[in-house]
């Protein structure tokens, strides 16, 4: 029986973002268009819902292009964007491609190319491996560009060359820690040239902020989120820096930690932007059977961003 009153304060915005939304909807049009399988090169965008349900309508998930049996099916390139071998690969071997990198992603490859054009050696902070790290880095020659992971890394780099410095980031980092680490990076080169425009992108920062803002009031705060998605990963931390130490990623093997809960007030919820909301109204159906429920939206910004689609798919 219910009887335990749980405060939820759900952070808005949450979830999707447009780049999400628009590489989701590049893989449902591209199946409209040719038909199943469509070929898809890396997760679209990392949840597991996400892919199982495009699983289903027809799309077949590869790392690889070398992976793909037929060669005369489309293949789509996931949000996080890819090095530039990999559309020349496509091409090479005559197959049809659809590129649904997010257009901020875009954006920083075009910074990345323009200022390596203008003489400088890029660095680009952010966390080996992941996939929009590797297709940034695969914009440029593998020497004309360094990775920068953390504050010990931009305190231990030293100029390879007389040639002039430039920073870029990944869009989905906390904006706090980069911020620390582009300090050291401007105290030892002061010279060094920024991004015109921020590259953490908007959905990125303003969860970030609508995690801030409630941490504090929470005893325990919770993130659903795939355990590949940097954006997600960051909302714990940035959870747990900002007050409330008992924050967890709920992804997709995880069971709703209701013990734990038993012991709480007040919690907050949030969502990777690659979360559909289908997953955080889960959770709190869960909630709701050991509960009595107070749930309080708080809103800190109205997301208004849509990307269109590529024209070929129209
Ligand atoms: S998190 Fe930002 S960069 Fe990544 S897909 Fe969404 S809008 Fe684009």
């Amino acid at each position: 029986m219910k009887n335990k009153n749980l405060k939820i304060l759900l952070a808005s915005p949450r979830g999707f973002c447009a780049g999400v939304d628009r590489a989701i909807e590049i893989v449902k049009k591209s199946i409209d268009k040719y038909g199943a399988p469509v070929y898809v090169r890396h997760e679209i965008v990392h949840n597991k819902h996400v892919v199982d349900s495009l699983k289903k309508i027809g799309a077949i998930f590869v790392e690889e292009l070398e992976e793909i049996k037929d060669k005369t099916r489309p293949v789509i390139f996931s949000a996080h964007g890819v090095p530039k071998s990999v559309p020349k690969e496509a091409s090479n071997l005559n197959m049809t491609y659809v590129d649904a990198t997010c257009p901020l992603v875009s954006k920083v490859h075009r910074e990345a190319e323009n200022l390596y054009k203008n003489g400088s050696h890029i660095l680009l902070i952010g966390h080996k491996n992941h996939p929009e790290v590797v297709g940034t880095m695969g914009q440029l020659p593998s020497d004309c560009i360094d990775l920068i992971e953390n504050v010990n890394d931009a305190e231990k780099y030293s100029k390879k060359n007389g040639s002039k410095l430039a920073y870029i980031t990944q869009t989905t980092l906390s904006v706090d820690d980069t911020r620390d680490i582009i300090n050291v990076l401007k105290n030892k080169f002061p010279e060094i040239k920024e991004p015109k425009k921020e590259d953490i992108c908007y959905a990125t920062t303003n969860r970030q902020s609508a995690v801030k803002k409630i941490a504090k009031k929470c005893d325990m705060f919770f993130v659903i989120g795939s355990r590949n998605s940097s954006n997600s990963v960051r909302l714990v931390e940035v959870a747990k820096k900002n007050g409330c130490d008992k924050s967890e990623l709920i992804h997709s093997e995880s069971k709703v930690p209701i013990d734990k809960i038993t012991n709480c007030k007040t919690i907050g919820i949030s969502s990777g932007a690659s979360a559909p909301e289908i997953l955080v109204e889960e959770f709190i159906q869960e909630l709701k059977k050991q509960f009595i429920l107070e749930i309080e939206e708080v809103e800190i910004i109205k997301e208004d961003i849509t990307f269109k689609i590529p024209g070929k798919l129209n």
